[in-house]
């Protein structure tokens, strides 16, 4: 699976991470998550804290958000893809998003998630370019993956750049 997908996902192996661990990339998670978490409470989106954060080893590009119990898992491939704090932060506040809008995944939940999460990734003071360059990227390598109710990379970049301009004319 080298996709990034997300959504109400069963897992039973999400738990509190410690604070630091000698890993670079779970000290990147931890660090980049708690600041989007910081944000979204800073917002009223959620309660302290919003979700435990879980670095995973199984293999694939891979974030998801376990509901209702908001345990949130990164797979280690997917921290070590992202080239900068800005696209964890773009990933982790996608995630952060979907319990705020409820139900089942499905291509305008998917869609709905990029624009609030992209939102909190201004909020947060990260650049909200890392959410366009991760998901380039990945449509760059993964398009032909691209299957099912997913909304394709390109249009996910096209939602990213209305809100940016949305944003930059209030
Ligand atoms: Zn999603």
């Amino acid at each position: 699976m080298i996709k990034w997908f997300c959504g109400a996902v069963l897992l039973a192996l999400a738990s509190c991470a410690p604070l630091s661990s000698g890993s670079p990339e779970l000290d990147k998670l931890l660090r980049v998550s708690f600041a989007i978490q910081h944000e979204a409470v800073a917002q009223s989106w959620c309660s302290n804290p919003c979700a435990s954060t879980t670095m995973s080893q199984a293999p694939g590009l891979s974030a998801t958000m376990a509901m209702p119990g908001r345990d949130m898992v990164v797979t280690q491939t997917m921290v070590d893809y992202t080239q900068s704090d800005d696209e964890l932060a773009f990933i982790i506040a996608h995630e952060l998003a979907h319990p705020m809008l409820g139900g089942t995944s499905s291509r305008g939940v998917e869609l709905a998630a990029d624009a609030l999460g992209i939102e909190l990734v201004i909020l947060a003071g990260y650049d909200p370019q890392g959410g366009i360059s991760l998901l380039e990227r990945l449509g760059s390598e993964f398009e032909w993956a691209n299957v099912g109710f997913y909304p394709s990379f390109a249009e996910r970049v096209r939602i990213i750049e209305s809100v940016m301009l949305t944003l930059e004319e209030k």
